[in-house]
């Protein structure tokens, strides 16, 4: 037993949340090698093998925000803004399906042109194209109460909005204003409506101390999330942040390592950004302990427009063409692609039976 684990009380038992100051003694004190050993072990003994798949729908880039951090900022007057419409989204959704994913996620700026009622009718879609066998995930910013509730009686499961930074002042000023305070109600209003809830952070932010990294987890932790995203910062150059220095990949690894061992339960995605600053990236992560993976199905002409950050892989192949691609990077690390709908574990049982004829 590591002298952290005696101190932290030994070694939790397999599946056990760690407790927050066991989060800060690990925090302070692990090396980054055994924490990735107790997060895979962690990981294994709750989820077993399995790499559950989301396909990602980056549906616009135009948005009326002004995050610091973003590539698509709507500052930036370099972007080539597009919109895809609703039936090149669900074609791009079939094709998925047809491959065996049960899980579509709809990313994007917040675009006033795609109201919450056009959502809504994508959502309905989508549930009708799949015979209400796949589940939609949203990540469509912020919204009001009244807003959630109705993206959730139109179908939709599952929503996701990073908190970013568990700093308030550096949240404020990253987020162009607009406080952490705000972030957080929007997330108890995600879960008012129903939603499955998700958010997380970026990690390597300018201004970030030790102690907002180890708060990220605690707070992940705290709001007790179904699903946590978390990736390194990756400086935009066409953003306010342009100069700032990226930070190495270990801390975002470090932090999966954490978080699993934090919400033993949650769905954590080894998520693109961590695979586009090292090439190893999203295996580091599910080594660490993630468990999803995002193959992204927006069509091929899009894809290098919604560049939140520089380098983002895949930008020449289908989603399609991306899922035996992942399903030989993730081989070696003794874990397969599973084409489970994959809902909160809280949940189990509810609607997550293997999708018969799925392709494995
Ligand atoms: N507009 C929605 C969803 C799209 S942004 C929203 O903001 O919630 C999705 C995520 O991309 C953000 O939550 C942020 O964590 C991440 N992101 C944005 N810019 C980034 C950058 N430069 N490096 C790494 N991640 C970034
Ligand atoms: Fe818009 Fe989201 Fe980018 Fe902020 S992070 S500018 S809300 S797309």
């Amino acid at each position: 037993m590591s002298e952290i684990n005696r101190a932290a009380g030994g070694i939790a038992p397999a599946g056990k949340a760690l407790s927050p100051e066991e989060i800060r003694l690990h925090y302070y004190n692990t090396p980054t090698e055994e924490l990735v050993r107790m997060g895979g072990e962690c990981c294994r003994s709750v989820h077993g093998p399995d790499v559950l798949l989301r396909g990602l729908l980056e549906y616009t880039n135009y948005c009326s925000s002004n995050c610091l951090y973003c590539g698509i900022r709507h500052d930036n007057s370099n972007v080539q803004r597009y919109r895809i419409d609703e039936d090149m989204l669900l074609e791009a959704a079939r094709a998925g399906f047809d491959r065996g994913l049960r899980t579509f996620v709809i990313q994007g700026g917040e675009d006033s042109e795609y109201p919450v009622d056009r959502i809504c009718r994508l959502i309905e879609r989508i549930k009708e194209m799949t015979r209400g066998e796949a589940a939609v995930t949203l990540s469509c910013g912020m919204r009001s109460l009244d807003q959630y509730r109705s993206l959730k009686r139109a179908g939709g499961d599952r929503y996701l909005l990073r908190f970013e930074t568990s700093d308030p002042e550096l949240h404020r000023y990253l987020r162009n204003g607009s406080s952490l305070e705000k972030r957080l109600e929007a997330l108890e209003y995600i879960r008012e409506a129903g939603f499955q809830t998700g958010s997380g952070f970026m990690l390597g932010l300018p201004g970030e101390s030790d102690e907002t990294r180890l708060n990220n987890i605690l707070l992940a932790q705290q709001l007790r999330l179904d699903m946590v995203g978390i990736g390194p910062f990756i400086p935009h150059p066409e953003t306010p942040l342009a100069e700032a220095s990226q930070e190495d990949i270990e801390m975002s690894i470090r932090g999966v390592a954490l978080l699993r061992l934090a919400l033993p339960e949650a769905h954590i995605p080894a998520t693109t950004a961590a695979g586009s600053l090292v090439p190893d990236g999203r295996e580091r992560m599910i080594s660490a302990g993630a468990n999803v993976l995002m193959p992204n199905l927006t069509p091929v002409t899009f894809k290098k427009d919604y560049e939140l950050y520089p380098g983002k892989i895949c930008l020449d192949e289908s989603g399609i063409q991306c899922i035996s691609c992942l399903s030989l990077r993730v081989k070696p690390l003794e874990r397969e692609l599973s084409f489970r709908r994959g809902d909160a574990v809280r949940l189990a049982g509810s609607a997550d039976s293997p999708v018969p004829g799925g392709v494995r």
